[in-house]
């Protein structure tokens, strides 16, 4: 019996950073990709003047300070404030319920917007050290040139010669760093002074390495300090896998659904093939697409639960984390 012909080369399910970053190769090599995600976008804008002077003089603040429904005051135990930025809601908005996951004594943050929880993350970066890779089956060396690609294309700031040069380990792919006001130039220059101590201690500082720009890059600008990143940056000076996707469209074997929320993977015919529903739509269909390959790029959670409903694994498994929080204090 010959195999049914597949809608797609590839399926990539999610357009966060991984989905993004999936796709762009497969289109270079000629390959027809649809990718399809949750789709949700953003409902209030971020502030378009300096922090301070809309504080001072903008009549609209309340919409981004505190939401149309009083958004910030819903989320008291969060444990980032861009939980309750109203500028954000669309970020974190219906994912466990689409998704089906709840967590039992931890917070089950996941996303179903276009670009996913880059649209609030904090743009901190850093490679991954040899013993965070050690189960890998791969070496740290061999993800170089995916470390060059994905950073230059991001557009990374914060490459200097300082301390956590070796720590961040991107300065070769990396901008100049975003200017430093008063109060941290004082404090870098006092951390200076005192290096030879302070590393005896175990204490080392040094210029951020993030996913913001110090520099133009088309519609892209660079950070003007305004102030604004807790709301999210109307110049686009942090990075969102949103603004990948808009370079993603221009291509012709591109091919985007928003809103279809997969909720199944499985064997259709021999093909790989996704189910699900239409966010935004009152019908009840549950279409189904197949393809030769489907990328799950839901997020953690959302891609471990629909694997594992594929594998058919009903066991519990172990999740892990690395500690993101410390490396941005
Ligand atoms: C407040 C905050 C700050 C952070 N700061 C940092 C930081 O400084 N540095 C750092 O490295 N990381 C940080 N992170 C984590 C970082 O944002 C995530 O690791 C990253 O976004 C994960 O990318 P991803 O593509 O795997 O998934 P996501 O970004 O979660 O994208 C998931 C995609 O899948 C889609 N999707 C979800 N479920 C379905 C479904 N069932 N069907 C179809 N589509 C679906 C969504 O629409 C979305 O497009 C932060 C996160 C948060 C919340």
């Amino acid at each position: 019996m010959t195999q049914a012909a597949p809608d797609f080369d590839v399926i990539v399910v999610g357009s966060g950073p991984a989905g993004v970053s999936t796709t762009f190769p497969l289109l270079e090599a000629g390959l027809k990709v649809l990718m399809v995600d949750g789709g949700r976008e953003a409902k209030i804008p971020p502030p378009a003047n300096s922090y301070l002077n809309s504080r001072a003089s903008s009549s609209g603040q309340s919409e981004w300070m505190l939401g149309r429904d009083f958004h910030a005051l819903h989320f008291a135990a969060a444990s980032s404030p861009k939980f309750r930025t109203p500028t954000h809601s669309h970020v974190f908005e219906g994912f466990e319920k689409s998704n089906q996951i709840v967590g039992e004594g931890f917070v089950a943050t996941g996303s179903l917007a276009r670009g996913g929880l880059s649209n609030a993350w904090g743009c901190g970066v850093a490679k991954l050290s040899a013993s965070e890779l050690k189960d890998f089956p791969f070496t740290p060396e061999e993800l170089e040139p995916s470390y060059e690609s994905v950073a230059r294309r991001m557009g990374v700031s914060g490459a200097v010669q300082d301390d956590l040069s070796a720590y961040f380990g991107l300065d070769a792919y990396a901008d100049k760093p975003i200017a430093i006001d008063s109060v941290q130039a004082s404090l870098l220059s006092k951390y200076q002074k005192k290096a030879t101590q302070l590393h005896s201690l175990g204490v080392k500082l040094g210029r951020s390495r993030v996913a913001a720009l110090s520099t133009d890059r088309g519609d892209r600008k660079a950070c003007d300090l305004s102030g604004n990143c807790l709301w999210g940056c109307h110049r686009k000076a942090l990075y969102s896998a949103g603004d990948d996707l808009q370079t993603l469209r221009t291509f012709s074997n591109f091919f985007y659904r928003p809103g279809f929320v997969v909720e199944r993977v499985f064997l259709k015919d021999g093909l790989p093939s996704i189910q699900g529903q239409r966010l935004s739509n009152s019908t009840t269909d549950s279409p189904t697409l197949s393809a030769r390959k489907v990328v799950l790029a839901a997020g953690t959670l959302a891609t471990s639960r629909l694997a594992m409903l594929a594998l058919k694994i009903d066991r519990p498994l172990q999740m892990q984390a690395t500690p993101v929080a410390a490396f941005m204090l």
